[in-house]
This record gives C-alpha cells, sequence and structure tokens, in this order.
C-alpha cells in the first residue's frame, strides 16, 4: 500500500462511517418526532445491529492496520489528511481504552436510566434518580482513568465535548463572568420591571409555524434542504450540506419559546452546512465543537434575535400573523424579549442569568467528579449554589437538580460549553463589526452579509481547525471574556435605563 492507496482506503472507510450515521441519525431524529410509540422494539434491534457495525468499523483490525499506517506517513500527507488521522487517532483510542463489557454494561445502564431519570422527575423525587447518578459517575471516571490515566478526570470529560478546555480554564473564565453579571444583575433587579404582558399573547399554533417558516427563511436556510420537526425539547441534528433537521415546540401562550428556538437550532444548521464542500462524508465534515456550535446557534438566537434591528425587522410578520400584537410597538417587544430575572430553569432562562445556570453545573460536576460529595447530598447543594449565584429558593427536585437530561444519558462535561459559546459570540461580534454594519444589515434584512463573514471565518473550516485555534484566528487574537461582560452590560443598562 503506498500513501496514495491508503488516502482512498481513508475516504471509503469514512464514507461508510457518514452513511451509518446518517441512517442512525435519520431514525433517532424520527424516534423524536414521528414514529409510533411502539417504533421502539424494532428500532432497540436495528440500533443495536447498526451501532456494533459502527463500533467493528471504526475500531476493527482493517481501521486500526490503516490508521497505524497513515500515523507513519504523516510527512506525506496533506495538512487535511493529517487532522483526519489525527481526530480517528484520539477517538480510536478513547473507544478501545475501554474493556468491551464495561462498555456494554455502560450502555445499558444509561439506557435504563433515562427512563428512571423521566419518572424521577416527573415525581419530583431525586432519591429514584440518585443510585443510578452514582454509578455513571462511577463509570465515566473509571473510563477517563482508562482513556487518559495521567490527566484529571474531569478535565478529560470537558476536552469529549470542547477539545482543549481544562478546569483551569473554566475557573478563569467563570470567575471573570461572575465578578460582572452577578452585580449587574443586582442592578437589573433594582431596576423598573420590564412589562411582558405580550409574551402571553394568545399566537395560533397554526400561525406559529408559518411564523417558524418565515423565519427560517430570515435566517437563509433554505427550505430544499432543511426542515422543522416538532418536539417537546428541541435540538438539531445535520447530516450533509443537503439534508438538515431542525426541530421547535409550539405552546399558544408563549410565541417567543417556538420564535428563539427555531433561531437557535437555525444557527446550528447553518454551520452544519457550509463546511467546505471537499469535506462531504469525510471526518472533517460539520461543527468542530459543542462550544463553537452554541457559539453559532447563540449568536442567531440572542446577538441578531435580540437585537432592537431584528426585532424591528421581525414585527410586521408578527403583527400579520398575530394582529393583537399590533398593540405594541417595536421597543416595547424589544424590552419584553430581552427581560431578565432569575429563574428556576436553565432552558427558560433569559440571556443575562443563563451562565449563572452553567456555573452552577459546573461546580456540581467538579465536586460529582472530584468524589467530593456524597449522591445523597447532591440536591442540598444544587440548592445552595442557586442562592448563592441567583439568590432564589429552589421548591423541589423536579425544578432543581432534575430538570436536565444530560447527567442521565451521562453527559458530564458539557455544560461549560454553552457558556463558553456565548462568550465566543459577543467576541465574534465585536470583530464583525470592524469591517461589517452589523446592525445595518439586519436592518436591511440582509443577513447573508452576517452569514458570509462566518461562512469564511468559521463555517468552512469544519473540523479542520481544533476548537481554541479556529477561535483565535477568527479574532485576529485572543479569547477575551471580556467582549460578552461588555456586551451584556451594554444590553441590560439600555434595556432597562440603568
Ligand atoms: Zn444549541
Amino acid at each position: 500500500m503506498n500513501t496514495k492507496e491508503a488516502v482512498n482506503k481513508l475516504n471509503e472507510l469514512e464514507l461508510k462511517e457518514f452513511a451509518l450515521g446518517h441512517a442512525m441519525g435519520i431514525m433517532s431524529y424520527d424516534d423524536e418526532t414521528v414514529a409510533p410509540k411502539t417504533s421502539y422494539i424494532p428500532r432497540g434491534k436495528t440500533m443495536g445491529v447498526l451501532s456494533e457495525m459502527s463500533y467493528n468499523l471504526s475500531t476493527g483490525e482493517e481501521a486500526m492496520g490503516l490508521l497505524d499506517y497513515l500515523k507513519e506517513h504523516m510527512d506525506e500527507l496533506s495538512a487535511e489528511d493529517r487532522r483526519r488521522v489525527e481526530i480517528r487517532d484520539k477517538q480510536a483510542r478513547e473507544l478501545r481504552a475501554i474493556p468491551v463489557d464495561e462498555y456494554v454494561a455502560y450502555s445499558e445502564l444509561t439506557n435504563e436510566a433515562s427512563g428512571v431519570w423521566r419518572e424521577a422527575k416527573n415525581k419530583s423525587d431525586y432519591k429514584l434518580f440518585e443510585p443510578y447518578l452514582g454509578k455513571i459517575v462511577d463509570f465515566q471516571r473509571r473510563f477517563a482513568g482508562y482513556a487518559a490515566p495521567d490527566r484529571d478526570p474531569y478535565d478529560y470529560m470537558l476536552d469529549l465535548y470542547e477539545e482543549g478546555l481544562t478546569q483551569e480554564k473554566c475557573e478563569v473564565f467563570f470567575r471573570s463572568l461572575r465578578e460582572r453579571i452577578v452585580p449587574l444583575l443586582e442592578r437589573v433587579k433594582a431596576a423598573e420591571p420590564v412589562d411582558t404582558g405580550l409574551l402571553s399573547t394568545p399566537f395560533p399554533i397554526p400561525a406559529q409555524r408559518e411564523l417558524a417558516h418565515r423565519l427560517m427563511t430570515i435566517e437563509g436556510l433554505p427550505e430544499e434542504s432543511v426542515i422543522i420537526g416538532e418536539v417537546e425539547h428541541p435540538f438539531s441534528t445535520g447530516f450533509s450540506k443537503y439534508d438538515n433537521r431542525i426541530t421547535t415546540h409550539y405552546y399558544e401562550d408563549n410565541f417567543a419559546s417556538s420564535m428563539y428556538s427555531l433561531l437557535h437550532e437555525g444557527g446550528h444548521a447553518l454551520y452544519d452546512m457550509h463546511s467546505d464542500d471537499r469535506y462531504s462524508f469525510t471526518s472533517l465534515n460539520g461543527g468542530v465543537s459543542m462550544g463553537v456550535h452554541e457559539s453559532q446557534s447563540r449568536f442567531y438566537e440572542n446577538i441578531i434575535g435580540r437585537s432592537r434591528e431584528f426585532v424591528e425587522l421581525a414585527r410586521p410578520v408578527l403583527t400579520e400573523l398575530c394582529p393583537a400584537l399590533n398593540a405594541y410597538s417595536g421597543e416595547q417587544m424589544w424590552r419584553a424579549f430581552n427581560a431578565a430575572a432569575p429563574s428556576l430553569i436553565r432552558t427558560e432562562a433569559d440571556e443575562l442569568t443563563y451562565p449563572l445556570h452553567i456555573m452552577v453545573r459546573y461546580e456540581m460536576e467538579k465536586a460529582m467528579v472530584k468524589g467530593d460529595v456524597k449522591t445523597a447530598e447532591l440536591p442540598e447543594m444544587w440548592n445552595a449554589l442557586y442562592k448563592e449565584y441567583l439568590g432564589i429558593d429552589v421548591p423541589d427536585d423536579k425544578n432543581g437538580i432534575l430538570q436536565d437530561s444530560h447527567w442521565s444519558g451521562g453527559a458530564i462535561g458539557y455544560f461549560p460549553s454553552y457558556a463558553l459559546g456565548s462568550a465566543y459570540g459577543a467576541q465574534l461580534l465585536c470583530k464583525m463589526s470592524e469591517t461589517l454594519d452589523v446592525a445595518g444589515a439586519v436592518r436591511e434584512g440582509n443577513l447573508s452579509k452576517i452569514s458570509r463573514w462566518l461562512e469564511e471565518k468559521i463555517w468552512k473550516y469544519g473540523c479542520l481547525l481544533k476548537p481554541a485555534e479556529l477561535m483565535e484566528r477568527a479574532f485576529e487574537g485572543p479569547f477575551d471574556p471580556n467582549h460578552y461582560t461588555d456586551y451584556l452590560e451594554k444590553k441590560f443598562a439600555e434595556a432597562y435605563n440603568l
């Protein structure tokens, strides 16, 4: 085998991996949106077969032999192919480090745990979920030990979602946010409250569906390659430039919820579908990390979607589809969409308090993984942190520690990427504003000017660059969270006349 043949083999292998991932992803999307209740029975079988095929394909003898060959010939490879080898090598090491029997036991545990978590949440009874959470943390800690015995286990987990992220970086980042967001929130709480009555204006669901399509067009998502599904917890999933599924939910008395979840998921889809064409069907296609992904989704949701100019742009569409909203000016709408107050639920939190919800979870995860706190005491710790960071009392587990699904699925280390993404987005806005009249582009409804900038600086790279390097190149300098806190101070000083 020569290097050219090896790269051809790599292309074939990654196409097969794409195909299996595509099939499984479509099945999961189908499950979340339209599949009938009992379809879980055949789907369980099919997913079992496909995931075993996928595991064997990616970590079997042939793939590992190819990887070894390519690693020995790195200097003959292009920068793109070297990165592909690097990504595969990292994934293969992680997967193969875990003994198969433990991997299977863990899959069974998380499969069961998600059902138990749902029941515990409905009954607001942490005790039901507690033994599962304890076991999940134990497994995760052991897996980290297998894959990276020399590293701190929580650092290893953070790196799974945001390559290069460590607790040291998180500490600096969260400290700088806390120092400025906590006093800012105190000022907002002391200010005259914003009138949010218009947010509960009844907005018929068929009209909200039409609104979602109009917003999709404004955001620049092509109808022929992106579809909107309806689910309880919105998400998006992208398979190639030509096949993107975003989701939302509709509540008649809360139209802003679907409006902003649509813009958020649309941001994910835009990122996913604009990798360089040459990366299609390879491991370089799509978004590079959760943090960078959230920087794009939250950019469209908050920085663009909650700007004065966007609200003015959307107002004629909103009043056409829901004439009762004619009673409110664009200014009133803008203030209502930016109302901020401490609340219990992360997914419903406003832009200002959102990072405080993330910090609570970061402190919890750190303590859980270190073993500093007994699983029985976790709700107490959660409630104390909500009191400390947000100044509110948590009434029960349902509105407290049981609210998110992440831990039941084993996703420990994921949360910090949400806050990091928000901060990345604000610094991108600063950089973009040096060469582009961002507010002007939104005012004239020409969001393509913004998306071309993001495509050029972020999207087209796919997974080629590591997240921190990608962002530093886009910023043309180091990451600095002060851009984010400056942005929040400016916006909320305006919204609340501080
Ligand atoms: Zn998101």
